[in-house]
């Protein structure tokens, strides 16, 4: 079955599902700010209107700064308003890919950058009064066949080594939790939980109009100069400023910036209409964690405060030369409505209403990528947080601002490390698609044995 065009129903195990073009979260926002029009100048000028685009704004704005953002949408478009809308710390990375590289004390110090993007959102939503149906639930990763119990345990050690906290529930546990029965084991991670990331995003983006933030919105920047001042052009005005940042993450290869060190890696979400009380009443699970597996392209199941289920990830994909088309992606959503089918056995029949798409961007050894350019090194640039942006993209709007304002917090030079250099097209495109395709047959291996049982 070929993939269907925009806007289409597209079906899958469970029936049709609409195709969402902004993703399940949220809308375009009814007060739209104007585009650029004309010249204006700024201390920072932020390209991008996510979680770090708006944060980086907001903190700056705190700071004195008369702060300009160009967004090519709206604020909220891209992956900040798709996600799943997990709040994760250290524990939710993929310490093989990097640990070996960097060493032990500057992974632990990494991994508590991204355990400090935990407590940073929870106290930046109480300060800007942003109601997102935050639960503080933690989250868990679990296993869904025993073959994945050793992978989880070593993988918490590891973290544990590190400094983020985590505890092994066994089944015993997990049964007592009230966690859907095909989820084994697991690990919880007791910090974070789960959001609503477009009413993040949106509350975002008021607290940022409101602090005086000049946000423009369809307003995608096409080029810009370098220099003492730099120069950004637009297609009916430019923004000049002395110091710019690039906050477009999946985005920013296409804009010739990290070209060789971070790639979009398109990233798949499905929703299911609400559940009825008795089903909800079936499924348990009280405290609502958000759950992920440790198959090598994890799934994601939560639950949502207007109970839905939302499962992400699963089967994830690369657009040959770092494209990012906003395109449904039908293999994609197919396969997250197999995984509802097989971790929900008592939900059948439970409808799929939307599915969505959107771009994480990821380097080889699936680390931030932060640091500056240009002659002046007056362009800062923050990408490559993968599956994980919630937290880290959020708090690096804090440490940007406070490097723009003359300090270097001790997180931001942590963060500092020379990234490995992607391939080549069509290196790049042959190799993801090997790589991935190999995980997608493992996977496919393990949750095969897991319906044997
Ligand atoms: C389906 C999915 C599920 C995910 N689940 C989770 C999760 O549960 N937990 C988690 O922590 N992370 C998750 N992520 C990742 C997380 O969403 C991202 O890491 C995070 O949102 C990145 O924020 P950002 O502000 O850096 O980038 P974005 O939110 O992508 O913002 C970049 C902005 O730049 C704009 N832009 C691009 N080019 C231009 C241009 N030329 N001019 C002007 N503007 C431009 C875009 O329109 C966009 O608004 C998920 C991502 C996806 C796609």
């Amino acid at each position: 079955m070929s993939d269907t065009r925009l806007g289409d129903s597209i079906d899958t195990v469970s029936g049709p599902a609409h195709f969402r073009q902004l993703g399940g979260w949220l809308e375009q926002p009814a007060d739209l700010q104007p585009p650029l029009k004309g010249n204006v100048s700024a201390d920072v000028i932020v390209v991008g209107a996510g979680f770090a685009g708006l944060s980086t704004a907001l903190e700056l704005t705190a700071l004195g700064a008369k702060v300009v953002v160009l967004e090519q949408e709206f604020a909220g478009f891209g992956a900040s308003g798709r996600n799943a809308g997990y709040l994760v710390g250290g524990q939710g990375m993929k310490f093989d890919l990097f640990v070996k590289r960097i060493g032990h004390e500057k992974a632990r110090d990494i991994v508590k950058f991204y355990d400090d993007g935990v407590s940073y959102v929870e106290r930046r939503l109480k300060e800007l009064g942003i109601d997102c149906d935050y639960n503080a639930s933690g989250t868990i990763r679990a296993g869904v066949h025993p073959s994945q119990e050793k992978m989880i345990r070593q993988s918490m050690q590891l973290g544990l080594e590190l400094g983020s906290p985590a505890q092994f529930l066994d089944n015993a546990a997990m049964r007592a939790r009230g966690i859907p029965p095909a989820f084994l084991f697991g690990c919880h991670f007791p910090t974070g939980g789960t959001l609503n990331p477009g009413k993040y995003v949106l509350g975002l983006r008021r607290a940022a109009i409101q602090a005086g933030v000049r946000l423009y919105e369809r307003t995608p920047l096409l080029s810009y100069s370098e220099g003492p001042v730099v120069t950004c052009h637009t297609a009916q005005g430019s923004a000049s400023a002395r110091h710019v940042v690039f906050a477009t993450n999946a985005y920013t290869p296409q804009l010739g910036l990290l070209r060789n060190k971070v790639m979009p890696i398109k990233v798949s979400a499905i929703e299911t209409e609400p559940l009825s009380a008795a089903q909800l009443e079936s499924l348990g699970w009280p405290n609502r964690e958000g759950i992920t597996t440790s198959h090598l392209a994890m799934e994601s199941h939560r639950l949502t405060a207007h109970n839905t289920l939302v499962l992400s990830t699963k089967r994830i994909s690369y657009v040959y030369g770092s494209k990012t088309p906003n395109e449904p992606d039908g293999a994609a959503y197919r396969s997250l409505a197999e995984g509802l089918n097989a971790r929900f056995p008592s939900l059948h029949g439970l409808r799929i209403a939307h599915c969505w798409s959107g771009y994480i961007s990821f380097a080889f050894d699936a680390l931030p990528v932060v640091g500056e350019s240009g002659p002046q090194q007056n362009i800062l640039y923050t990408a490559g947080c993968s599956g994980h942006g919630v937290g880290t993209q959020s708090y690096i709007g804090r440490l940007l601002a406070e490097r723009i304002s003359g300090i270097e917090h001790p997180s931001l030079a942590a963060l500092r490390h020379t990234t490995p250099s992607l391939l080549p097209e069509p290196l790049q495109w042959c190799a993801m698609t090997l790589a991935l395709g190999a995980a997608n047959r493992l996977d496919g291996f393990t949750n095969w044995r897991a319906r044997k049982g």
